[in-house]
């Protein structure tokens, strides 16, 4: 059977070949099939038509019937501007045209009735509308006469082609009537009798053409729900053919390097949650096939003494361990916790960076080759090729955002069976972007802080009350407390931060002089060595106060450290600020964080610092990250990386989202292969429109 809703474009009504190139290069629309999934992003009712007079906002769109006269080009000779008045009998108001002058030059004629749609806009206290949608007017034209009407996106060209908003609801209505009873179901018809949903066709036919505003929601919801619903379906059908098909090595075996840890290395019991979290991934480690797990943890809730013993496991059954750290700081830090648990312990560690000396190089590469090295830990001076193991069987990646799936997959590439993988992460994961982005990872969360924790209290000061500051300091340095402070480093004007760094720190030697009080600094531009140096006074209590750009964000633990200044925080992304405070509130004394910004802030930046000072939740951070962000700044949150959805939005859509994740996973348990004939269809477009390198037989 041909299929009618691949048919190009060109050959719509209304459309032709010029259009048609225009719709393919404009908005990437080439079949009826693209067409029709191009979706209204609003809907206006235009059964109404305005007067001129009834204008007073120009947030909504309005419709107006008029002439048009008074055509003027302004700024001779190279015309860059047209107004116009439009005229009804109740006033008149401007119309400014920027581009596309030849085109309205030549277009009205004096007398004749138009319609214009559009939105107002406010220039020097007066209304008047900038291209706005006209045509001429018909009182039969059937669409007007509808109620509501979908408003859809266009552009300059394709406007000026005769394909503004309203012109091309028309085509789409054109095609919507001719094709919608040909639109094929994908669901599985169970799923849509359980879920009352509509049908496709219909849901095509209504969110184009609704009659009232349930219409457009049951129609959105249909959709929505289908475009989330092959979304997982690919997820979920990849981690199991992943799970099921990349072999890895066996762990089935608890012998002495974890027993004798366990028993008399451990400096405190294990929290339930870090308990909960090394059987989970104990299970994976047996199976035989890869361990691809996620874990997160918020800052400080004890990631590192997990990561050991995994890795102990791997040494029990015979296998060598990598844990990668994004920052050398972290991994020297990393090294240096690990050796102290270790204490006594037959374990050869190694530490591998971007400053290991040459000479020290030289004994590291062979040792992990012959096996002599069982765990090995450094920045992703670990995944160039110089670097080969004997027998890796475990790797570890933390604090995932600084690296990407590929990085993490190059340790893939260093053994016969890839290493089972253990990614770890403090940033903690909106819910939706989990079952999104990492929606074909296995989680384990350890959502709960160690015992005897006390929340950091948060407070935003300004820049005028630094003498409260410095005498808050005073007061916890005489306690014997130590402080961070941090300045924003942003790559464009790195110079300038750094001036702010080096400022702050010659006015701060003034309040803390020497002898009496030390200081040390950390920021990006010093040499590894110089920055260990640094860190390490402070780690050793030689040095009060620590000033620093936010190399020190990830990682470092200094239990003793209770204050956490942040200078022009509202230039730090929540997420960033959240690390942040992280670094204090990891002893048993009170801890306290300080944002210190000047009056004059943005609307955001407020709500970012409301947000830090009402709470210590980093999940709770991330979601409201996520919502401040939105779109743009983050991946956009139609798109996760693999697909990019047409009216499915990640960030709002969590309980379809939600939903849609289990009936997928419900579907796949009782018909792993959609061979049952009533999930052809879904499988048929499954196949057609996400199966590319996938194989069935694979998971059958
Ligand atoms: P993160 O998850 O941020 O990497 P760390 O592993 O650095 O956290 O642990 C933070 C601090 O909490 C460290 O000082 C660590 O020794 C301590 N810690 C971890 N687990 C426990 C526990 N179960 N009981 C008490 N302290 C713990
Ligand atoms: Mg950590």
């Amino acid at each position: 059977m041909v299929d009618l809703l691949q048919t190009k474009i060109e050959f719509l009504k209304g459309v032709g070949p010029k259009r048609a190139e225009l719709l393919n290069k404009e908005l990437g629309i080439f079949t009826f099939q693209d067409l029709l999934e191009y979706f209204p992003f609003r809907y206006v009712d235009r059964s109404k038509i305005h007067k001129v007079n009834q204008i007073y906002d120009d947030t909504v769109y309005y419709q107006l019937v008029g002439t048009i006269s008074n055509l003027k080009t302004h700024g001779e000779p190279r015309m860059t501007r047209i107004s116009a008045t439009f005229s009804d009998e109740t006033g008149s108001i401007e119309l400014v045209w920027f581009k596309g002058l030849k085109w309205i030059k030549n277009k009205f004629v004096p007398g004749k009735k138009y319609l214009l749609f559009g939105k107002a806009n406010v220039f020097n206290n007066r209304f008047s509308f900038t291209h706005p949608d006209i045509e001429e007017y018909d009182p039969n034209d059937k669409v007007v006469g509808e109620s509501l009407q979908g408003v859809y996106n266009t552009t300059e060209k394709l406007r000026n082609a005769g394909l503004g908003t309203k012109q091309i609801a028309k085509i789409i209505k054109t095609l919507v009537l001719q094709t919608w009873e040909m639109i094929p179901e994908n669901l599985p018809t169970s799923l849509i009798m359980q879920d009352r949903l509509l049908s496709r066709k219909a849901a095509f036919y209504k969110i184009h053409l609704p009659l009232n505003s349930n219409d457009i929601h049951l129609a959105t919801t249909r959709l929505k729900y289908e475009e989330h619903f092959f979304f997982q379906l690919k997820l979920l059908l990849n981690k199991k053919e992943r799970t099921l098909n990349t072999r890895s090595v066996v762990f089935n075996h608890v012998g002495d390097y974890f027993n004798t840890f366990y028993n008399e290395h451990l400096p405190f019991p294990l929290t339930n949650a870090q308990k909960r979290v090394i059987k989970e991934i104990r299970s994976d480690l047996k199976t035989g096939f890869q361990m691809n797990r996620l874990l997160q943890g918020d800052v400080g809730s004890g990631k590192t003494i997990v990561a050991l013993m995994v890795m102990l496991l791997a040494l029990d059954n015979g296998f060598q361990a990598a844990l990668m750290a994004p920052t050398e700081i972290l991994a020297n830090q990393h090294y240096e916790t690990i050796k102290k648990m270790l204490g006594d312990m037959k374990v050869t560690v190694a530490l591998l960076t971007g400053s290991t000396k040459q000479k020290e190089r030289k004994t590291i590469l062979p040792a992990l080759e012959n096996g002599d090295i069982q765990i090995i830990i450094g920045t992703h001076a670990l995944i160039e090729d110089a670097v080969k193991f004997k027998s890796l069987g475990l790797c570890i990646v933390d604090e995932q955002h600084r690296f990407g799936v590929a990085q993490r997959a190059r340790f893939w590439e260093k053994t016969e069976y890839p290493p089972h993988t253990l990614v770890m992460t403090a940033t903690p994961i909106p819910r939706t972007l989990a079952m999104t982005q990492y929606g074909d990872l296995d989680v384990s969360k350890i959502d709960e802080l160690p015992p005897g924790r006390k929340a950091v209290k948060t407070l935003h000061l300004y820049q005028e009350q630094r003498l409260t500051i410095l005498s808050f300091m005073k007061k916890q340095i005489a306690e014997g407390r130590q402080i961070y402070i941090v300045y924003p480093l942003i790559k464009e004007s790195e110079k300038m931060d750094l001036i702010n760094l080096q400022e702050g720190y010659e006015a701060l030697l003034r309040d803390f002089p020497e002898p009496e009080y030390r200081i040390c600094v950390v920021h990006g531009q010093m040499s590894a060595e110089d920055k260990d140096f640094e860190m390490q006074r402070f780690v050793k209590n030689q040095a009060h106060i620590m000033v620093a750009t936010t190399v020190i964000e990830v990682g470092v633990n200094v239990p003793n450290a209770t204050v956490m200044i942040i200078e022009n925080a509202n230039r730090f992304g929540l997420s960033q600020l959240h690390q942040l405070r992280g670094r204090v509130g990891r002893g048993g004394e009170q801890s306290y964080c300080v944002l210190v910004t000047d009056h004059k802030i943005t609307g955001e930046g407020k709500k970012r610092m409301e947000t830090m000072v009402r709470t210590n939740d980093g999940f709770e951070i991330a979601e409201a990250d996520l919502q401040l962000r939105g779109p743009g700044e983050t991946q956009g949150t139609r798109q996760s990386g693999m697909i990019e959805m047409k009216i499915g939005d990640f960030m709002k859509d969590e309980p379809i989202i939600r939903h849609t994740r289990r009936m997928v996973g419900l579907l796949l348990d009782s018909d792993p292969t959609l061979s049952k004939p009533e999930n052809y269809v879904t499988k048929e477009y499954f196949n057609k429109n996400f199966a590319a390198g996938f194989d069935w037989g694979r998971i059958g």
